[in-house]
């Protein structure tokens, strides 16, 4: 199996594409850390899904992504459970949005830079110095979003945030080459999860027609990608974005 005794951290594993990220490393042989700010939720995903894997290869810890030192907490547990890490999939994120004039900076802005934007960060940092101690090698994919790559209605911090991950991701990859490690970015268009969901049946119908299939992507369909990002199948994808949004940007250029 591609994983095969893979070790991978998978922020944001609670639910959404976390935890079907989560579900498809354990089929292809990962071992597997849910890691979720929400811990009951992680430990209780982390239970649905064991029968999934080997035995003992998943487990769950609670972890607030925007906070450095829980983020260095969390690959330090990853190591002492499995040995080592070989995947951070840096998925974790908040949405929602106003319009910008109504913006409060400290309701608006900071708090979801934090958790969108500087958690990133903070995962590439903690997962590349662990691959640089036990050798080099591994891969971080970070996950963007279609609104990375354009403006959008009352997404302004989203927006910005998910821009950053993009840059972070080829800068990173720059700087950590020498090392062997790679650093992926990954733009889902509309993805049938909690997040997408608290919006109006009107508005996800629209959103789903958005997209070249006609229907709204399932996270299963986001994890494929993720999972073979992760394999040694893709060495050659580095420092870019691969894009999983069913041709919702091409859509979007039949109106220009
Ligand atoms: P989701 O809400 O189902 O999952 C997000 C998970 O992240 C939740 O389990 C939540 O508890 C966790 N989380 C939130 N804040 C956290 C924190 N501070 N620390 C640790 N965990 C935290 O949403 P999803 O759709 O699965 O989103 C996953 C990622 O995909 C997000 O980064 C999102 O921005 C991105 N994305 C989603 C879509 C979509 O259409 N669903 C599209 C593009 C990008």
């Amino acid at each position: 199996m591609a994983l095969d005794n893979k070790v991978a951290l998978i922020t944001g594993g609670a639910g959404g594409i976390g935890l079907a990220t989560v579900r498809v490393f354990l089929r292809q042989g990962a071992k597997v850390v849910v890691a979720d700010v929400d811990t009951e939720r992680a430990q209780a995903a982390a239970d649905e899904v064991a029968h999934e894997g080997a035995p003992g290869a998943v487990t769950a810890v609670g972890v607030d992504v925007s906070d450095f030192d829980a983020f260095q907490a969390a690959v330090r547990t990853t190591v002492e459970r499995f040995g080592r890490l070989d995947v951070l999939f840096n998925n974790a994120g908040i949405a929602g949005g106003k319009p910008l004039l109504e913006h409060d900076p400290e309701k608006d802005y900071h708090p979801m830079i934090r958790v969108d934007q500087d958690s990133v960060y903070y995962g590439i940092l903690a997962a590349g110095r662990q691959f640089r101690d036990q050798g080099g090698g591994g891969v971080i994919v970070n996950t963007s979003s279609i609104y990375g790559e354009q403006a959008a209605e009352l997404a302004f911090t989203y927006s910005a945030a998910k821009a950053a991950v993009i840059s972070f991701t080829r800068s990173a990859a720059y700087e950590l080459a020498h090392q062997g490690t790679r650093v992926v970015a990954i733009t889902p268009g509309r993805v049938a999860t909690p997040i997408i969901n608290q919006f109006s049946p009107e508005l996800r119908a629209l959103f789903a027609s958005e997209l070249l299939r006609n229907t709204m992507t399932e996270p299963e369909e986001i994890a494929n990608v993720v999972a073979f990002l992760a394999s040694e199948e893709s060495n050659v994808i580095n420092g870019t974005v691969v894009s999983c949004d069913d041709g919702y940007t091409v859509f979007k250029q039949r109106f220009e």
